[in-house]
């Protein structure tokens, strides 16, 4: 059997570096739990960037997916399975939206968002083909497609990726005014996070989304949100455009839709808008899967029968009263919603992180300072109380 370091080595060996991996293996997990070849345990908190809202190996998850794995897993869309309508109309259900397009992965679904605003711009709002802007947010993630990476404003992700896609336009995150100023009449979508994730948990000055609804439907442009990080009950509500009561006109989601098992993504939107795709417009051989879908049915089954928006919501709060009493002067700020929560340090998060994962708890630096907290919402009072003594111990006193 391969320990952790041979393997580790082994990957190092074969794989493109584009990643850097903490030195843990994980050989098997379950629920709020990931075990390594040599039996260490360890409490997960990142959840795969919150792809793992029902923990790992969720067992009603796992067997709707072996059910379906016996049936059908893959048609292609040249043909009707019996599963892709069962998705639909739960995500329309679930999205209060009459239209879905399924994808695979975020960033899949990002591409179609953006093609759907630039040809509703075209179509419906009638701005001339390849004039159409779209306004961004500045540190945002959306993905690493080339056309992704031409809006983002991490050089790391861009540098030496060019050309770059020309039509977006780079506004500061929470700056209403600045929204305001960045429309004209070739204006289509405003294209945002409403928790920028990968920028370290940035949550937006209270009202900023109930704003950005009015400004959006006042100038006849879409009102974009990526929820793919935070949808699916992850910050207390099941879209976090809900803790504003706000409702966009296209909703770009993944991650947990997948039920952690395999990757599942969709715009929902109305059919005034996603009803620009005529047949043949845009595609993908995987997306709408009956595999996909039926998981995709099973996991928005329980997330909305467990109410995981309310406890996250509830756990949130528990876990953030309990981060809070940690005194480390190194600390900046802890800052989040539910269970999607960041801890700021004033210097390098990097070594914290080592001592969590030394400690038994799974945790990553992101934006070099802050280590984002995403525990499974499943995971339970008593594996909270457990890792909180973890974190404590790692975040006390200077490195
Ligand atoms: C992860 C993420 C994406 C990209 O999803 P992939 O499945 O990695 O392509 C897009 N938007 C946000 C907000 C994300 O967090």
């Amino acid at each position: 059997m391969l320990t952790s370091k041979d393997i580790i080595a082994k990957t190092e060996k074969y794989g493109a570096r584009n990643y850097s991996p903490k030195e843990v293996v994980i050989e098997k997990a379950s629920g709020a739990i990931a075990i390594s070849p040599e039996g260490k345990q360890y409490f997960d908190m990142l959840s795969a960037y919150s792809a793992l809202n029902l923990g790992h190996c969720h067992p009603e998850i796992v067997a709707a997916a072996k059910a379906q794995l016996d049936k059908v897993t893959l048609t292609s869309r040249a043909f009707h399975n019996s599963v892709l309508c069962e998705f639909y109309e739960s995500l329309c259900n679930l999205t209060n939206k009459n239209m879905i397009l399924p994808m695979n992965t975020g960033a899949e679904a990002v591409e179609t968002a953006i093609k759907c605003a630039r040809r509703w711009g075209n179509y419906i709002k009638g701005v001339k083909d390849g004039e159409q802007e779209i306004i961004v947010c500045g540190r945002n993630f959306h993905g690493r497609t080339s056309t992704i990476i031409s809006f983002s404003t991490d050089n790391s992700a861009r540098k030496g990726f060019g050309p770059y896609s020309c039509g977006f336009k780079i506004i500061p995150f929470g700056d209403i005014k600045a929204l305001s100023a960045a429309i004209n009449d070739n204006t289509v979508a405003f294209l945002v996070e409403p928790i920028q994730g990968e920028a370290g948990i940035i949550v937006p000055p209270e009202g900023y989304l109930k704003k950005v609804r009015g400004i959006c439907t006042d100038n006849n442009i879409l009102f974009i949100a990526d929820e793919v990080q935070t949808g699916f009950a992850r910050t207390g509500k099941m879209f976090a455009c809900q803790h504003e009561e706000v409702e966009p006109d296209i909703y770009i989601l993944g991650k947990a839709l997948g039920g952690g098992i395999m990757p599942v993504s969709a715009v929902a939107a109305d059919s005034s808008i996603l009803g620009v795709f005529d047949n043949g417009s845009h595609g993908s051989t995987f997306g709408g899967n009956p595999l996909a879908a039926a998981i995709a049915v099973k996991t928005i089954e329980i997330l909305v029968k467990g109410d995981y928006a309310a406890q996250a919501e509830e756990k949130g709060k528990y876990f953030m009263d309990k981060l809070r009493a940690i005194i480390n002067d190194d600390i900046k700020e802890i800052r989040g919603k539910g269970l999607l929560i960041g801890v700021e340090f004033k210097s390098s998060a990097a070594p914290y992180v080592k001592k969590l994962i030394e400690g038994g708890v799974l945790a990553k630096d992101t934006n070099r300072q802050t280590i984002r907290f995403a525990p499974p919402l499943i995971i339970t009072y008593a594996q909270l109380d457990a890792a909180c003594v973890i974190i404590a111990e790692a975040f006390s006193g200077k490195n």
